[in-house]
């Protein structure tokens, strides 16, 4: 079995092509997460396995893959790579991210396609991986720590709509003011500003620029550079004659969007009855256009209070609504009363009926017909309307989410960040921190890995006490779609978060699949504690956590006489806090059962932390008093010994102690 996504920079960025040019090179690209048959070398490094060899030039094998590739890493001199690229860039909204990796590792460049193609974050990645490795980004929102203008809204699924995209980002790298205007979606992207961003949201400056974020199309003022996002807020709850267009259909919902003023890029999918969920045209168009079609059985339907229930509509498919019934259902309106109702639906129920045979009530009207019940009065569309040509008969409505839609599966990534120092960290760790949308975390951990956050993540620092809303809040910022990582310290498996998320998510009723899950190991506190004092795991060791939190004391108990009567050495986790101040002096008398007073014993406080403190005592002399919460205690086994600072247990090798 296999559980969740492995690898973070295909998934992100496939497919993806890498390039070498020396067994150097290719040496580099092997180390990172890319697929063997994505490796492109010429004909003279064919020997090297797990390659491919570009039969022609370069410049013509770029250009091949150019269309279908959605990143490129070259390992190659930037020079050469500015001149195969150059003649293929058309769009920065188009363009494959294109990173450049130096032959000793050193450094990651962002060269193309930064922010919409995903180079800066490409870059990022790779440098985590590689290890030490320096990301190379030179945009300007990195420089000021910021998301870019054209990214904020990339994590919570928002598209790009009109806009002035390149002046209001100058605005920002000129350390002008923006204004932001936002009507819906997620604010969380403001949480982790830097001080002195130039974002005003309050409209009490002159601002130079403007973001609106709006599910409407806005008129762009000539004076002021303005961008528009819109999240996908809408939904778009559909009734429709059996055999209608796909046509009809879509043309029916541009119609309604353009006389409302409806942003179609806002639209978070579709809506309808359960016995529509084959509808032809209906499932064309949301395959087409990349929409999710969400279907309500009628008993569902009819719990729905609507403002224009139809006794016809009811006789037919056992329900008064559809149209407004399913986009009030999807999207989570609150229909307590009329007035929410209305809140929740911007457009009421519109019907739009083709002249074409197939319609059950054929209309006089020659071209087109369109009807409102009720509420907002109906548009009045153009007589010009394609609709005459379109089979069947469509009624839309159009209802507000509570939350964006993101249109993607969340994760889950539960990272053990090690002792602390970030060299102690895997690089795949890292990856996956730097990677991830969102960090969740204890506040102290938050801090020791900031230098890998990336502006633009949403961070979430939440006290040590809150492990159980931490984990829940992964969890619902992953079912919303978001990829969150959950930093715990050490390894996040080992008395960590990784196993109250997974428990967490078991109670939720999870399928295993989505969100998907993957744990990042770290090196935990007794591999670290052991290391800043020699070798005192070397033979069969044990860990037990002295916290009687969560596991009652007797049981605690039980396990120290069992390894201590086991001659185990053994690491105790949470020696001691403020208030628990007994069980370190209680495990220290049951170990001095079974073993012999000047049994060496580790104390380890803040291993790989700049308040590193080591001490080396033995089991009689062990001072309860001068253990806290940050230290990892060590007790040797019958063979353990010191030598001078360091801690040795035998192996065996020498024909004493221990076999
Ligand atoms: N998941 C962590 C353990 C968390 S329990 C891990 O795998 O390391 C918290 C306990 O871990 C602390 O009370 C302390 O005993 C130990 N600990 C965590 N980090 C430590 C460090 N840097 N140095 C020494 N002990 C540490």
């Amino acid at each position: 079995m296999c559980a969740g996504k492995t690898n973070l920079l295909l998934t992100e960025f496939s497919p993806l092509a890498a390039i070498a040019t020396t067994p150097a090179a290719v040496k580099i690209l092997q180390g990172l997460d890319i697929n063997d048959g994505n490796i492109w070398v010429p004909e003279s490094l064919r020997e090297i396995k797990g390659t491919q060899v570009y039969s022609y030039s370069l410049k013509n094998h770029i250009a091949d893959l150019w269309q279908t590739h959605r990143g490129f890493v070259f390992c190659l001199a930037t020079g050469a790579v500015v001149r195969l690229i150059a003649p293929l860039l058309q769009r920065k909204s188009t363009d494959p991210a294109v990173v450049v990796v130096d032959e000793s590792g050193k450094f990651v460049i962002s060269l193309c396609s930064g922010h919409q193609g995903g180079g800066d974050e490409l870059a990022r990645l790779i440098a985590a991986q590689i290890g030490g490795a320096t990301p190379v980004i030179t945009g300007s929102a990195n420089g000021l720590r910021l998301p870019g203008v054209d990214m904020l809204g990339v994590p919570f699924g928002w598209r790009r709509g009109e806009g002035n995209w390149t002046q209001v980002s100058g605005v920002v790298a000129r350390g002008g003011k923006i204004r932001v205007i936002q009507e819906v979606g997620s604010t969380l992207w403001r949480n982790n500003l830097t001080d002195g961003h130039p974002f005003d949201f309050a409209e009490s400056t002159n601002p130079q620029g403007q973001i609106l974020i709006t599910p409407y199309v806005r008129a762009l003022s000539p004076g002021m550079p303005t961008v528009n996002w819109h999240p996908r807020v809408l939904w778009v709850g559909i009734g429709c004659e059996r055999g209608s267009s796909r046509e009809l259909i879509e043309t029916a919902i541009q119609q309604v969007f353009r006389e409302y003023g409806l942003a179609e890029d806002a639209i978070a999918g579709i809506a309808t009855i359960d016995i529509k969920a084959d509808e032809v045209g209906l499932v064309e168009l949301c395959r087409d256009r990349n929409w999710p079609l969400k279907t309500f059985a009628a008993d569902v339907l009819k719990t729905v209070s609507v403002p224009h229930p139809s006794s016809v509509v009811e006789r037919e498919v056992g329900t008064p609504s559809v149209a407004e019934a399913a986009a009030l259902r999807v999207s989570r309106a609150k229909t307590q009363s009329r007035k929410e109702e209305e809140r929740g639906l911007l457009v009421p129920k519109q019907i739009f009926r083709s002249p074409i045979p197939n319609s059950r009530s054929p209309i006089q009207n020659p071209s087109w017909k369109v009807c409102s019940t009720g509420g907002t009065p109906a548009p009045q569309l153009s007589a010009k309307s394609k609709i005459q040509n379109y089979q069947g008969a469509v009624t839309v409505a159009v209802a507000q989410g509570e939350r964006e839609y993101i249109g993607r599966d969340g994760q889950i990534l539960l990272v053990g960040m090690g002792p602390g120092r970030l060299s102690q960290m895997t690089p795949a760790a890292q990856m996956a921190v730097t990677g991830a949308d969102a960090v969740i975390g204890y506040g102290l951990y938050i801090d020791l890995i900031a230098p890998i956050l990336r502006p633009g993540q949403v961070v979430e620092a939440l006290p040590i006490t809150q492990e159980r809303q931490r984990a829940q809040r992964a969890i619902e910022l992953a079912q919303w779609g978001l990829s969150v990582a959950v930093v715990s310290s050490g390894d996040c498996g080992i008395y960590g978060m990784a196993g109250l998320v997974l428990e967490e998510l078991q109670g939720h009723g999870w399928d295993g699949k989505v969100p998907s899950i993957e744990v990042f190991p770290g090196i935990t506190a007794l591999q670290a504690a052991a290391a800043r004092v020699g070798t005192p795991l070397m033979h069969d060791f044990c860990a037990i956590s002295l916290s009687d939190l969560l596991t009652p004391w007797e049981v605690i108990k039980k396990r120290l006489e069992a390894a201590a009567l086991g001659d185990f050495v053994t690491a105790l986790y949470n020696p001691r806090s403020q208030t628990r101040t007994q069980q370190l002096g209680i495990a220290r008398d049951i170990f001095l059962k079974y073993r012999h007073g000047n049994t060496p014993v580790a104390l380890v406080r803040s291993a790989y932390r700049e308040d590193e403190q080591i001490t080396l005592t033995t089991l009689e002399q062990l001072l309860p008093e001068s253990v806290d919460m940050l230290t990892t205690v060590l007790i040797g086994n019958q063979s353990t010994r010191t030598y001078g600072d360091w801690m040795i247990t035998p192996r065996g090798y020498l024909g004493f102690g221990n076999s």
